[in-house]
């Protein structure tokens, strides 16, 4: 098979990836065999190729938005077939044991590993996947669609519920990408205000579109103070300027795997009546089938821009150069 391999991260631009020849590999017995039809481009791919995560594989396969056919079943599996329609994310494995999982934060487990990036993800004609992390998806919405709603659409889902919001809350959504848009459309199905602040005026735009309040530049205060407020702007200057946004009780969260510095906080305009700044880290299993169900139920669709699998560095880069809004999805032409 041919496979995207990560030699050694740097920036995109000197090209770390090489597309290379592959075999295609064995499931563990409690694996699926599965053959990739379309991978998501999430930031974190980006981070990983770059280095901003540390190298825990190396040789890696970039890619944990993965829709796909399961091609073989490990020894030990049931419930799956060959032909199933599948999903893979970036949450691959949890020991199920540690005080994390038992009391159902299986997102925090320390032992956890994910897909590409502990492990071989979906930049590739096939990876594989733990039986028991593997996502069940609707019949009815194409490939392309499908697989942003992976790690894009479940983090922003996650993200959502760190906010707490109350019902017919305003909510706040600094940045619009991949992640922003999907939970706009989730945020505003269940009946939230949703004012959006980035400084892309294409992302503007779609999120007008999509039947947000406003949109307005990422620094601008919103037209009225916020509930909860998602920072997916990877800033960390932007923390004090939305904890301002925020009305008493209001929940910041950030749902970043990677922001820059925080700069120091004034308690009394930026924390005080009961202001909360809390991280996102990864979901759970049980996020991303809600999720997944929810947005079957709402009609949620990726705004995309299909890749030849081929094309996968240059996805990367025009990713991160912001040359689209919504997310780039690989397709597997081969
Ligand atoms: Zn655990
Ligand atoms: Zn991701």
């Amino acid at each position: 098979m041919r496979a995207w391999v990560l030699d050694r991260p740097g920036p995109v631009e000197r090209e770390p990836l090489r597309f290379v020849e592959r075999p295609v590999p064995e499931p563990a017995p409690d694996e699926l065999l599965v053959h990739v039809r379309a991978c998501g481009v999430c930031r974190t791919d980006l981070h990983v190729t770059e280095g901003d995560l540390p190298v825990r594989r190396s040789g890696v396969t970039p890619g944990h938005e993965v829709v796909g056919e399961v091609a073989g079943t490990g020894a030990a599996v049931s419930g799956w077939a060959v032909g199933d329609r599948v999903g893979v994310a970036w949450l691959r494995r949890t020991d199920g044991t540690c005080r994390y999982c038992a009391r159902g934060t299986e997102n925090l487990c320390p032992v956890s590993e994910y897909t590409g990036w502990t492990a071989d993800g979906g930049y590739a004609e096939y990876t594989t996947v733990p039986a028991a992390f593997a996502y069940r998806l609707p019949a009815n919405v194409p490939d392309v669609a499908l697989a942003p709603l992976l790690c894009a659409g479940i983090i922003g889902y996650r993200a959502l519920l760190r906010t707490s919001l109350p019902s017919g809350g305003r909510l706040g959504l600094y940045g619009f990408g991949g992640s922003a848009h999907l939970c706009a459309q989730v945020a505003l199905a269940q009946g939230a205000t949703v004012h959006v602040l980035t400084r892309d005026e294409a992302s503007q735009r779609l999120a007008l579109d999509l039947g947000c309040a406003s949109a307005a530049g990422a620094y601008d205060a919103p037209p009225e103070l916020l509930d909860g407020a998602i920072l997916f702007a990877p800033v960390g200057d932007l923390v004090p300027v939305v904890l301002r946004a925020l009305d008493r009780g209001g929940v910041l969260a950030v749902a970043g795997i990677h922001l820059s510095d925080v700069p120091s906080l004034h308690y009394e305009s930026e924390l005080f009546y009961e202001k909360e700044l809390r991280s996102v880290t990864s979901n759970t299993r049980r996020d991303g089938r809600e999720f997944l169900e929810l947005a079957a139920r709402y009609g949620v669709r990726a705004t995309t821009h299909p890749y030849p699998l081929s094309q996968a560095q240059r996805a990367l880069g025009d990713l991160k150069a912001g040359r689209f809004d919504g997310a780039a999805v690989l397709v597997n032409d081969l």
